[in-house]
């Protein structure tokens, strides 16, 4: 549905994208993740034609971005990180404005309002002003004038930011139920996010993709050595040197503590399990094992470690 190969973009001399290639395949939600000045808006704004790239192809449902920017558009829909709303214009009568700029037949404009509104739980706001709602819910209606047009493809720019948690989960419940049929692209820097709502991951940074894949994937891929929990009771020091003397433990971190007991991340090198020597060793030594246990690595450990690794 989208194909994007090898974008760059300059403003004067600096680079903000330096060959950026990705593709999303229909029905598909695709979390776009990366530190502030990563390069994401940059990418969302080649994709729906505000400006063109320096260099490189981007097409959305075939239709090439520079060459037939009317025909890309009228495929998006875009939620842009500041959404331009009229806040003393009623809802429908934002979204009829909007549906009519956007093309929409002028029979159509209200059964298409209605219909909208009703996807995006907005039916109960209709005697309201924009101006008079919730933050979540202006967003609901930035999602709504997004969608007014009917496009397979959706771009969303942080569509969380500035929501309290709980608008947060009902925005990301209404993302996920809009999907399938649409095709969806998210942005944003917070990593929550991308495991909850995306199927797949693509982290930038620098203007650069440094990965690509489901979030399960990256967490396994990247995660390389495994990593154990282990909760002891005894003395520390002693017990930090007897885990380093075990054969394939690369690196032991202390956790927290407390009345003698306290957590250790163990880690070993790939292929190496520790399971059956950690016991062994803390049982000859009178020590009490409380709970020993494998721990994955977060999508936010592996999103440090390769931003920082780059
Ligand atoms: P993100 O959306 O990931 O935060 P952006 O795409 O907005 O990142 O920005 C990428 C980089 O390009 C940043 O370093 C930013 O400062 C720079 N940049 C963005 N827009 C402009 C512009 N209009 N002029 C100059 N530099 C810009």
């Amino acid at each position: 549905m989208i194909k994007v190969e090898n974008l760059t973009k300059s403003y004067g001399n600096f680079q903000a994208l330096k060959g950026v290639s990705f593709s999303v395949q229909k029905g598909e939600i695709l979390g776009f993740l990366g530190p502030n000045g990563a390069g994401k808006t940059t990418t969302m704004r080649i994709l729906t034609c505000f400006f063109p790239a320096t260099s490189g192809k981007a097409t959305v449902a075939g239709f090439d971005v520079f060459a037939e920017p009317h025909e890309v558009r009228k495929k998006i829909g875009y939620l842009p990180e500041n959404v331009p709303l009229y806040l003393d214009m009623p809802v429908p009568d934002y979204l009829s404005f909007v549906a009519g700029l956007k093309g929409v037949k002028r029979r159509e404009v209200k059964k298409q309002v209605e219909t909208i509104m009703e996807e995006c739980v907005l039916t109960h706001m209709s005697h309201k002003l924009v101006g008079e709602l919730s933050k979540g819910y202006r967003q609901r209606v930035g999602i709504a004038q997004a969608l007014l047009n009917d496009p397979e493809v959706l771009i969303l720019d942080e569509p969380t930011i500035g929501l309290d948690p709980k608008q947060i989960i009902e925005i990301r419940k209404l993302i996920k139920g809009l999907a399938g049929r649409r095709t969806v692209i998210l942005s944003t820097h917070i990593l929550p996010e991308v495991s909850m709502t995306c199927q797949r991951v693509i982290i930038i940074n620098e203007g650069r993709i440094i990965a690509s894949d489901t979030p399960q994937n990256l967490t396994s891929k990247i995660q390389g050595e495994n990593r154990l929990l282990v909760k002891v009771d005894g003395p520390s020091s002693e017990i930090i040197k007897n885990l380093e003397g075990i054969k394939g433990v690369r690196k032991i971190s202390r956790k927290e503590g407390g009345n003698g007991i306290s957590q250790y991340v163990v880690d070993s090198e790939k292929g190496v399990d520790v399971r059956r020597e950690i016991p062994a060793v803390i049982v000859s030594k009178g020590w009490g094992l409380l709970e020993l246990k494998p721990l994955e690595m977060s999508l936010e450990d592996i999103f440090v470690k390769l931003v920082t690794k780059e």
